[in-house]
């Protein structure tokens, strides 16, 4: 489908002409014209889908429609990455308008806290929270949620496994009862209908959750014993024509020792993990993005979210404890259609949660031989290993379905509330364009037990919470570097700017009006 066929504000239009998408992915198909009628909506799609520009469009289409000098749009997202990400989204997409957006999120450093209490007190069009730090402002009182119209919640399932359910439902009994509340999720365990129920009227449901990695990823993986490891890195760089890698590991300890490692190995390497700052976080992410490393080592942090475009390799170190986060992890390559490789590790340890993983893709993926030089190495066995959650019941990930799938509970449907986000919706045959992906649903969530090993990525962020969820002490000036880091998701799109929050008639466009935004 085309974008032009849904009727867009010309300005909006512009700004996707200037971003370079041509057809609607098939959550945008979709999504937007339910969201253009004004319609709550849950759902169930991945990062990599284009779900932001899915919910971003309409919702900006209907700002477009009047100006205001209040907050009418909150969205809320579990990770600062994200809430960055989006925003940037967001400005590249109003680039033609005047409609003003905010990041709101906490961390270490809170130096840009007086910026944001600006942000909220002139009412900046959409704020992107994380949801600790938007309930700080709140509590002191300046935060003018009257005319809101529109709450979204990005990514609603990480952000309950973070523990922000009380927190959510806090801002959500804040807001106007009249209002439209969208809501996107990986996936539809029963927490997410509990909070579909709740917070959301009436919604229409639409599922593309992936629980299979595109079909543009080359997955491999070794058995190796843990020794193995690095040797096997360095193999595999030299073997292979790696132009960017990402190096995922469960935990922050074998992310500084890896990253020392591969350092001592004269690698360009960088770590990324949630002790590192936030501004250490996003130069690390900018210096990968610039290829001034081409290889970032990270947890999870790294596994969702993060737009990194044009990655050629992803390497699990270790097999993620949770399935999820190995579909979110090899998703960092073979984004938006192109190709890359993804590759695990696994370790005696790890043979069994393996095998939950592959039968929850549906998939097998093929087991190298290692080099000889690494010497012996042990046989994949399925039963060998650790009792992963995912050796439990994950029943082969549900139906298996061919080809792509899109579901969409029809007008009336309630099959999102009631507990049924991806029940009841039809084939829509797959319009993807320009994807080779292949999204299905989800068939096992109801069976996901919880989160074992690697949650400290996952809790809520109360270790940086204190900072999180109270005013910086120290007030420093507002480095607007900060919010640059992850590049827009567009390879020759508008550049960056920060727009003030217009209180009089509208003025002239920089660069005129119909000035293309320059790379
Ligand atoms: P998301 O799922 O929102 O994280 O988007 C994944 C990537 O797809 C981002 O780099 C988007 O800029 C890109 N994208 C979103 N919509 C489209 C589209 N219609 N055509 C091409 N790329 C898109």
């Amino acid at each position: 489908m085309k974008f032009t066929d849904f009727n867009l504000n010309s300005q909006l239009n512009q700004a996707i002409d200037s971003v370079g998408y041509e057809n609607a992915t098939p959550v945008q198909t979709l999504a937007i014209p339910i969201i253009l009628e004004g319609k709550d909506l849950v759902a169930c799609a991945q990062t990599g889908t284009g779900k932001t520009a899915a919910y971003l469009l309409p919702t900006l289409n209907r700002l477009m429609e009047r100006e205001s000098n209040k907050t009418r749009v909150l969205i809320l997202a579990p990770t600062r990455e994200l809430a960055i990400q989006i925003e940037q989204n967001a400005e590249v997409l109003t680039y033609f308008s005047d409609i003003a957006t905010a990041p709101i999120y906490g961390g270490k450093d809170s130096s840009n806290w007086d910026e944001q209490r600006r942000a909220i007190n002139n009412g900046a069009d959409i704020l992107v929270a994380t949801p600790g730090r938007l309930i700080t402002h709140m509590a002191l009182g300046y935060v003018d949620f009257s005319q809101l119209e529109v709450l979204i919640l990005d990514e609603a399932d990480k952000m309950l496994d973070m523990g922000f359910y009380p927190d959510i439902m806090n801002i959500a009994s804040s807001l106007p009862e009249t209002r439209q509340t969208l809501m996107f999720s990986a996936t539809m365990p029963p927490k997410i209908r509990e909070l579909a129920q709740k917070i959301l009227k009436d919604p229409e449901s639409i599922s593309l959750s992936i629980s299979k990695p595109a079909a543009g990823i080359k997955q491999q993986a070794f058995t190796v014993y843990d020794e193995q490891k690095i040797p096997l890195i360095e193999h595999l760089l030299k073997e292979r024509e790696v132009d960017s890698m990402i190096i995922f590991a469960s935990s922050k300890i074998s992310v500084d020792r890896i990253t020392r490692q591969l350092k001592k190995l004269n690698y360009p390497v960088e770590s990324l993990h949630s002790d590192k700052s936030q501004e250490e976080r996003q130069e690390a992410l900018r210096a990968f993005q610039n290829r001034t490393y081409r290889i970032l080592v990270g947890t999870d942090v790294l596994s969702r979210g993060i737009d990194v475009d044009n990655l050629s390799h992803v390497l699990n170190y270790d097999v993620p404890s949770d399935a999820e986060d190995y579909v979110h992890r090899v998703g960092r390559t073979a984004r938006a259609s192109a190709t890359g490789e993804a590759i695990t590790f696994i370790n005696p340890d790890d043979m069994r949660k393996f095998a939950g993983i592959e039968r929850l893709i549906e998939q097998e993926v093929p087991k190298l031989p290692a080099p000889e030089h690494l010497g012996e190495t042990p046989e994949y066995d399925p039963r060998r290993g650790k009792t992963g959650w995912s050796g439990k019941g994950s029943g082969g990930g549900g139906g298996s379905r061919g080809g792509n799938s899109g579901g969409r509970s029809g007008g009336g449907d309630r099959g999102g509330r009631s507990g049924g986000g991806d029940r009841g919706g039809r084939s829509d045959g797959g319009n993807r364009s320009g994807g080779s992906r292949g999204p299905s649903r989800y068939g096992s969530q109801d069976s996901r037990p919880p989160r074992t090993e690697g949650s400290t990525e996952n809790r809520p962020p109360r270790t940086e919470g204190t900072a999180e969820n109270r005013p910086p002490r120290a007030e420093k000036p507002f480095d607007p570097t900060l919010n640059t880091g992850a590049q827009p998701p567009v390879q020759d799109g508008p550049p960056r700017k920060r727009k003030k929050k217009r209180r009089g008639p509208r003025g002239p466009k920089p660069g005129g009006e119909n000035t293309p935004p320059q790379a």
